[in-house]
């Protein structure tokens, strides 16, 4: 049972064939037995899971259930919730509780899903590879010796390891769909603006996104309905009707036009990638779309783009944590100044501080002309990219990373080999568009492929459909790794 997806597990909750209590149980047994040597989880908490359970059951019972109702899930340590930790993966919030829900964890909760857990990422969300946590690295269950990807890469552990049905993520530079990618997956990014970040600790607004973690294309858009929406308290978040993601599922591709952008099939990518990706557009061709090439002539800009803006805004936001309102504070010290001083230095790890440098520099006086206007100026040509492509295809499709998992280690030295984990999701951020990720193969060592689908504002529905119809042709997104599987 741990093998199916949300919606399988809620049409067995609807018929009474298992109740949400059990089901909790069930995960949590495996989060027990499993879930050590991943380290996908940074707090696990079986007795308010069990009790949100029984809850679930009496409404389940009272017949007032929605798809999540008794559903396990689980949340990015970076989500606020209520009583819980929420550490970001760092020193500075180590201990911090939170007195108050982030919007999507309050959906959530409204919607009747069972939180088990917070799960393990990147410190402050920066990172492709879960290393910079301060609780150590998550593990791809794949293969424990490699990593999950990141920012986000317990919440992609978790699920590829069956330790939870789906979970939340949060998607700055590529943080849901490189994870989703290295641990076969599927993992969508929306629209900016589709989901508030209120109570979603802030790295660089302008380009964080609340997103989720599945086993199907299916279970990302039952998700994206309980998650997205207007929320007043986010001044980014775009009013508009709430619409059913579902509901475009079944469409048939014929007719679908299908981008591929020449840029992204360079020697950039890995042959064993590139191949499982291509094998993945050609079953898309096969049910009817047409493939047209596209031109993002901006797209070897988007990095350096990105590591001139994402630390700008970092180097902001992260300013509120000086040791004084809440967060870690170091414990001698001489003044004031030497308090922020120590307690920064001690609070955060090393990729956080060279972000901090580096936005602080970017913003400065007398670089600010040459760094960050340079670079909002090119972000603009990004974004002006994506509204060419898309005058002549429907969806986008490529790799949604550069190669497969790789091992545990391997780039910590190298921050620039970091960086390029993002090279196919990062201009989405820029430009605001929403991605998603889907499995579509096993490269080298047998690890997982992801097929990265980029859709044109708000067209959240049409990539589901898309992803969906893929699904229903394939079976890469029921493989589990071994060990992991029935
Ligand atoms: N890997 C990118 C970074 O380190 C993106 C992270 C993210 O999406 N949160 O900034």
């Amino acid at each position: 049972m741990f093998d199916h997806t949300v919606s399988e597990l809620a049409a067995l909750l609807r018929d009474r064939k298992v109740s949400s209590e059990e089901l909790a149980a069930l995960f949590l047994g495996r989060i027990e037995r499993l879930g050590g040597g991943l380290n996908a989880f940074i707090t696990v908490d079986a007795e308010k899971a069990l009790a949100s359970a029984r809850a679930a059951d009496a409404r389940l019972a009272r017949g007032e259930a929605t798809p999540l109702t008794g559903i396990p899930i689980a949340h990015k340590d970076l989500f606020c919730a209520r009583g819980w930790k929420t550490t970001c993966g760092s020193r500075m919030l180590a201990d911090w509780v939170s007195p108050y829900d982030a919007h999507v964890v309050e959906q959530f909760d409204r919607a009747g899903a069972v939180l088990v857990g917070k799960t393990n990422m990147d410190e402050f969300a920066m990172g492709s590879s879960n290393e910079s946590s301060f609780f150590g690295p998550a593990r791809n269950p794949w293969d424990p010796s490699r990593v999950p990807g990141g920012s986000s890469g317990g919440s992609a552990a978790a699920v590829a390891a069956r330790l939870v049905p789906a979970a939340t993520g949060t998607d700055t530079g590529g943080s849901i769909r490189q994870p989703a990618s290295l641990t076969g997956t599927s993992g969508i990014r929306p629209t900016y603006g589709a989901v508030s970040r209120y109570g979603m600790v802030a790295f660089a607004s302008s380009l964080d996104q609340g997103g989720a973690f599945g086993k199907s294309a299916e279970d990302l858009a039952l998700m994206l309905n309980v998650m997205a929406g207007f929320d007043e308290r986010d001044s980014t978040s775009v009013e508009r009707p709430k619409e059913d993601y579902a509901r475009d599922l079944a469409r048939p591709l014929a007719g679908l036009r299908v981008g591929l952008p020449k840029q992204y099939f360079t020697a950039d990518l890995a042959p064993d990638v590139a191949s499982c990706v291509m094998a993945g557009v050609e079953e898309l061709e096969r049910q009817g779309a047409t493939l047209v090439e596209v031109n993002l002539p901006n797209q070897a800009l988007a990095v350096p783009v990105y590591y001139v803006i994402a630390p700008a805004e970092a180097s902001s936001n992260l300013s509120r944590f000086d040791g004084a309102r809440y967060g870690h504070r170091a414990a001698g010290y001489a003044d004031l100044n030497d308090m922020y001083r120590k307690s920064r230095a001690e609070g955060f790890g090393a990729e956080v501080r060279r972000r901090i440098l580096v936005g602080t520099y970017v913003l400065s006086h007398g670089y600010y002309d040459a760094y960050y206007l340079q670079a909002q100026k090119v972000r603009r040509l990004i974004a002006r990219d994506f509204a060419g492509a898309f005058a002549s295809c429907d969806v986008i499709a490529g790799p949604a990373a550069p190669t497969v998992a790789f091992p545990i280690g391997e780039k910590t030295s190298d921050p620039v080999q970091m960086y390029l984990e993002d090279l196919y999701t990062i201009s989405v951020n820029l430009a605001g568009l929403p991605g998603l990720s889907v499995p579509c193969g096993f490269g080298e060592g047998g690890l997982p492929v992801g097929l990265q689908l980029i859709g044109n504002y708000f067209d959240e529905a049409r990539m589901l459909n898309v992803a969906h119809r893929f699904q229903q042709a394939t079976d890469w997104h029921r493989r589990s790794p071994p060990g992991y599987g029935s």
